[in-house]
């Protein structure tokens, strides 16, 4: 029956929070997809600087080479020492190729060297074109990149000059001046016309490419790629956020259900405490019922005189002193209860002799044990020294005990009341042959207003309060009180309080 209101309460919280997770989840992805086209695009801003800032100071390398270069073919006197004298200041030219039109190699002078050997490549690679127009451009010849320029000589013919850089010091003296000065957390690389990284900003080992751009006057087949170092991409960072998120809210709901689930106890005990609560006070007004009406009853038949045989008479005295005790009992057990219950039950603990306060407590139910055909047993070990305790107080508990004991027999009538010390304990132990306490409710019975499924429809009347009492009672004597029963076999109560001060 509860688990309707309880599971329609999870529900409502448990569907607001899976499409609040849904929203959320779908949102953050839209964000990290916008975020990372934007991020894309300014990437590909960036590189795109980068990479005419590059061909810019490209350009004018080259032109201050090819210049240079002009100069020292106009030069006057051996052509080949003023190449060579060039050659020696310009440290970004690796090798220098010159070819006149007709194929002839004129510097070096021993073509036999493998850049000697480029020039055959390099006049079939430019066209006649390139002849005759002039200006200068990268050209690629066997995975090396060559600057080719058409120049003029000393007698005015076109010579193709072929430069082949020495990259090292390329990238030295140009690139990192160049991006160097690039500040971001992506890495700026110039890769070769193979892809290969000729520069970078930064290792670029598990680093991810996000834009590559081609040098705008594609004067060289080199491009500028942008890096995003690893774990630093904008998809993962998202990934972090939806992750993040999504503990949260896993965490939130947790934390919701478990407020839930623990209201919905509280909720329960509550209703159950408000029904024991009611039960009780029927019980209790039942309890002081029963007796008063008895002894209205045998005090209104003495009063009238009807009762004229002595023996009787003594007998209904007895039934109203019995009841009135009974009824005493009663009160000062709700009473005291309602002292713990407000924290005001106090103990005066002093030494006292066992065996009188025993025998004391069950002589009180001698009457009702007599009437009722029980075989009482009581065993004291003898010796035993006084114990300091609250007398009253543990009195009470024990007749609780044997009460319950007449309480729940119901055809095997017998009580066996011991005493003894066990170690540092007084055992006081009450045992019948009773109904007995199921297992799974041995626990609780000692709980306020507790009872025992259907003790109250098998006739048995009581409040629910007399265990709770027994269990403060042994507490407040730093004991504690223990229960060995099977149903149909009977139970035994043990009263273990400590026969000296802590
Ligand atoms: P009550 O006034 O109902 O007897 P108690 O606190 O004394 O309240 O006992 C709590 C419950 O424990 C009882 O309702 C009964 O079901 C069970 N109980 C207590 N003593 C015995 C016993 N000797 N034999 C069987 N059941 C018992």
């Amino acid at each position: 029956m509860r688990a309707g209101p309880s599971g329609l309460a999870l529900l409502a919280i448990v569907v607001p929070a899976t499409i609040l997770a849904a929203v959320g989840y779908v949102s953050l992805r839209q964000w990290g997809l916008s975020t990372e086209l934007l991020f894309r695009e300014q990437a590909r801003d960036m590189a795109a600087m980068a990479a005419g800032k590059l061909d810019m100071v490209m350009r004018q390398t080259d032109y201050q080479l090819l210049g240079g270069l002009q100069t020292a073919l106009l030069a006057p006197g051996d052509r080949a020492r003023a190449l060579e004298s060039w050659l020696g200041g310009a440290s970004l030219v690796r090798s220098l190729v010159l070819v006149d039109r007709a194929g002839r190699v004129l510097y070096p002078e021993t073509p036999e060297t493998p850049d000697g050997l480029l020039a055959a490549r390099l006049v079939a690679e430019v066209g006649a074109e390139f002849w005759d127009l002039g200006g200068h451009r990268d050209v690629v010849v066997d995975d090396l990149v060559v600057v080719t320029a058409i120049l003029r000589s000393r007698e005015g013919a076109p010579v193709l000059g072929a430069l082949v850089r020495d990259v090292g010091e390329l990238r030295r003296q140009v690139l990192e001046k160049a991006l160097g000065g690039l500040q971001a957390p992506t890495i700026v690389a110039v890769v070769d016309h193979a892809d290969r990284p000729i520069y970078s900003g930064a290792p670029l080992d598990r680093a991810d490419r996000v834009a590559t751009v081609s040098l705008p006057g594609g004067l060289s087949n080199w491009r500028v790629a942008l890096y995003q170092p690893a774990g630093t991409s904008p998809r993962d960072s998202v990934r972090r956020q939806v992750m993040i998120f999504t503990t949260a809210l896993g965490l939130l709901l947790v934390v919701i259900v478990a407020g839930i689930v623990a209201t919905l106890r509280v909720m329960r005990r509550e209703s159950e405490m408000a029904r024991l609560k009611a039960d009780f006070v029927a019980n209790v007004s039942h309890d002081l019922k029963t007796p008063l009406s008895v002894i209205r009853m045998f005090g209104e038949t003495l009063e009238m005189g009807r009762v004229t045989d002595e023996v009787t008479r003594q007998e209904y005295y007895r039934v109203i002193t019995r009841e009135s005790e009974r009824l005493s009992r009663l009160i000062e057990n709700v009473l005291d209860f309602s002292r713990i219950e407000g924290g005001r039950r106090r103990y005066d603990m002093l030494p006292t002799a066992v065996e009188p306060l025993v025998r004391e407590t069950i002589e009180a139910f001698s009457y009702p044990l007599a009437q009722q055909g029980f075989k009482v047993e009581l065993s004291v070990a003898p010796d035993l020294p006084e114990v300091p305790m609250d007398a009253d107080a543990v009195a009470q508990a024990l007749a609780n005990l044997v009460d319950n004991a007449i309480k729940y027999s119901v055809e095997r009538k017998a009580i066996a009341v011991a005493v003894l010390a066990e170690g540092p304990w007084l055992c006081l132990s009450v045992a019948d042959q009773g109904i007995g306490i199921p297992r799974q409710e041995q626990e609780r019975i000692f709980e306020k207003f507790y009872r025992v499924g259907r003790s109250e429809t098998q006739g048995r009347r009581g409040s629910g309060v007399g265990l709770a009492l027994v269990r403060h009672v042994v507490e407040a004597h730093r004991g504690r009180v223990t229960v060995d029963s099977r149903p149909g076999a009977g139970s035994r109560f043990t009263l273990w309080l400590p026969l000296a001060h802590a």
